[in-house]
């Protein structure tokens, strides 16, 4: 780990005197040393860099911009889990995360409520509802938990008859892979009678590493799905070309993209936002550039809808078919 924004700055060869850094920015600094180690030295624009440094553009307030945006709190019935969408439910399996993501739409999420002892209930809850065929654990980052915690959890749902599949989200693969390798879990999920969906979370090449690499092959050697959501951001990922060598450095790695949202709209993150215009433009182009099966779907998360909305042309006047 990277101890502060002075240690970190010194890593990347950078004068924190010369960058608007928020030194008591309420969500705190969090970095792995793997993913430091990705910056470019000497450059303040640094796609990677530009995700974890708490910059001053914090503070500027944006319309529109809300702690909750995504309803997340609304459908909350109970500690620890998440039940949005028909067939799927999400567990809050740890509190914590690996990084700490300065866009991140949790970042105002009471977390403290995610303990263990809050899973029996989240659990027993699941196992009464047999329209839930899909488990989600997510976070903060399962990853975070010790390695017999996250299989004594992944037992716990394996023991749900009508769930036939279970889904991790996680950063940690991606941002410290030493971390998420772990040959019991693999074991485990390469046993398991779950099909397992891995969805990693990467928004840039420069994140994907040869120590990644062989991660993503013992995960694929034990069975496991491997998809990647991506947050479309100003001045990190924001074009076709920085997300088509995205794309194509996943499939290096045996991962396909799944999805590339739309900024959540969250309090503090408003100059990661990339107008709807735009995202429209380089979705066109991706889609112009890759085979189909390497363009990730964008979505927005739209409080209330029942699955994650797709992007449609900004543009188009077209009115909607009614029955
Ligand atoms: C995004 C999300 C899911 C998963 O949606 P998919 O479209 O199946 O990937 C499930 N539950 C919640 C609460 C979510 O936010
Ligand atoms: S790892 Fe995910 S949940 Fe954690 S801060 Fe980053 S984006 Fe948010």
């Amino acid at each position: 780990m990277i101890q502060s924004v002075e240690q970190l700055c010194d890593f990347v060869d950078l004068s924190a005197d010369d960058l608007p850094i928020d030194f008591d920015s309420a969500f705190p600094f969090k970095v792995p040393k793997h993913f430091a180690n990705q910056i470019e030295k000497g450059n303040p624009n640094d796609p990677l860099l530009k995700q974890i440094l708490p910059g001053l553009a914090e503070q500027d307030l944006y319309p529109g911009f809300s702690p909750d945006p995504v309803g997340d709190l609304a459908a909350n019935p109970q500690p620890s889990l998440i039940h949005k969408y028909h067939g799927r439910a999400l567990l809050i399996a740890s509190p914590r995360c690996d990084i700490h993501c300065r866009y991140c739409f949790r970042r105002h999420f009471p977390y403290e409520q995610a303990k263990k002892q809050h899973w029996q209930a989240a659990l027993e809850n699941i196992a009464q509802d047999h329209s839930i065929t899909e488990v989600i654990l997510s976070g903060g980052d399962p990853m975070t938990l010790s390695e017999n915690t996250l299989i004594e959890l992944i037992h716990e749902v394996e023991a749900i008859p009508h769930v036939s599949t279970l889904r991790i989200h996680s950063r940690t693969p991606i941002v410290a892979p030493q971390k998420a390798h772990r040959p019991t879990l693999l074991k485990a999920l390469s046993k398991s009678r779950l099909q397992t969906v891995l969805v990693v979370h990467c928004n840039h090449a420069n994140e994907l590493t040869p120590e990644s690499a062989d991660l993503m092959q013992q995960f694929r050697q034990s069975n496991v799905f491997l998809l990647n959501q991506t947050v479309l951001l100003k001045g990190i990922n924001d074009s076709a070309d920085t997300l088509s060598a995205l794309s194509k450095k996943l499939f290096s790695q045996g991962i396909l993209p799944y999805y590339c949202h739309l900024l959540d709209k969250v309090s503090g993150s408003g100059h990661f936002d990339v107008q709807k215009q735009q995202a429209w433009a380089i979705f066109e182009q991706l889609r112009q550039a890759l085979p189909g099966y390497l363009v990730p779907r964008f979505v927005e998360e739209i409080a209330g809808e029942p699955y994650k909305t797709l992007l449609t042309d900004p543009n188009s006047q077209d009115i909607k078919p009614t029955a």
